[in-house]
């Protein structure tokens, strides 16, 4: 546990580092320093609210404590550890699988048709279903000396039904179905949380901040000097001191990066990450790391993790199909492809 969260502070910091470098270097004029809210409360992980705007204390602080709220209310709707008082999420449906249905919140509903939709969209390769699966491989994670079993895992695979998310928008409840079956929105919950952030800040009429969920980025606008954030996508293969493969200007868009170096234990000098072949029920061995750049931090969450687990050629083609996605891969081996707008 620790480990993952060092490895994740790390990556928070070094985006951190790299936009504010871009705000006073390359010869640009001299920026304002933004100003700042940070919790570790919220997705085991940073998450930063960077707030560019001129206008004032109280303007920063009604924005700050919109964020705030945002991300804590979808942390303890999808919260799949431990339950929160008054709030009917993940962990309720989970605790009911295959005995009823719960009575949930319109956003949750919103949510869990967005997932399918996603699953839909990347043809299964980012399943909120897999619960089960990813239990095991947490199990295992956190034992640290071993992996489970193909018996084990092919158990577990058959409780991954997609299908068994049964919603019901008229009565705004949920049901799982497959008594062993459960959610776990680790690919997704984060970014879809820091995108619900951005749309209430616009909603403010905010036009020039950052959040940035673990490094699920979302900006807002531009800095005051009309430019883009500059940002860097690690190279986790890279030598120590020159770990930064690619940089990326982002204005009013957003950035994830699924990565094999983020959560992982060793077995017999092996890695294993916590990233999931729903058809393999392994560890996904092509790359490591695939960042999504595009308008949505959603979209971007939910498709780096399902390109992460997709041949790069499939991955291609469903990039491709879509307007304003870009993408790049960085294969285990270092080699790395990118889309043509991934400047
Ligand atoms: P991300 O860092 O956004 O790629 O998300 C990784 C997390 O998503 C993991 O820690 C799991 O909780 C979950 N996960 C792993 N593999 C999959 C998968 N194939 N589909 C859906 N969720 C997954
Ligand atoms: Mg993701």
């Amino acid at each position: 546990m620790r480990i993952k969260r060092i490895a994740k502070a790390t990556l928070s910091v070094l985006l951190l580092f790299v936009m504010t470098v871009s705000a006073v270097g390359c010869g640009a004029a001299p920026q304002p320093k933004p100003k700042q809210w940070m919790s570790y409360d919220y997705f085991d992980t940073y998450v930063t609210f960077y707030d560019y705007s001129k206008d004032g204390d109280d303007a920063f602080r009604q924005r700050r404590d919109t964020v705030a709220g945002v991300i804590k209310y979808y942390h303890e709707l999808f919260d799949i550890y431990e339950p929160h008082e008054g709030v009917a999420g993940l962990y309720e449906i989970n605790s009911k699988a295959g005995v009823s249905a719960v009575t949930v919140d319109e956003e949750l509903i919103d949510f869990l048709v967005y997932a399918k939709e996603m699953y839909a969209l990347t043809d299964g390769a980012v399943n909120i279903a897999m619960g089960s699966l990813l239990s095991l491989w947490h199990e295992y994670r956190e034992g640290g000396v071993a992996i489970p079993s193909y018996k084990e895992l092919t158990a577990r695979a058959e409780h991954c039904d997609i299908d068994s998310i049964v919603i019901d928008r008229e009565a705004s409840t949920v049901m799982i179905t497959d008594p062993e079956a459960s959610l776990d929105v680790g690919a997704i919950g984060k970014g879809y949380a820091v995108e619900m952030a951005a749309k209430s800040l616009l909603a403010l009429g905010a036009t020039s901040c950052v959040v940035d969920g673990g490094g699920n980025l979302r900006t807002i606008g531009t800095k005051p000097d009309g430019k883009g954030w500059v940002t860097a996508i690690t190279n986790p293969r890279a030598p120590a001191g020159a770990d930064f493969s690619h940089k990326v200007i982002l204005s009013d868009s957003s950035m994830a990066t699924s990565g094999d170096y983020q959560r992982y234990y060793v077995v017999d000098g092996v890695r294993y990450h916590h990233i999931i072949d729903g058809e393999t029920l392994m560890p996904a061995r092509e790359f490591s790391s695939v960042s999504v750049m595009c308008e949505s931090a959603a979209l971007a969450d939910a498709l780096s993790t399902a390109l992460f687990v997709t041949s790069y050629e499939d991955g291609l083609r469903l990039v491709e199909g879509l307007d304003g996605v870009e993408a790049l891969w960085i294969f285990s081996d270092g080699e790395m492809k990118k889309t043509a707008g991934m400047k």
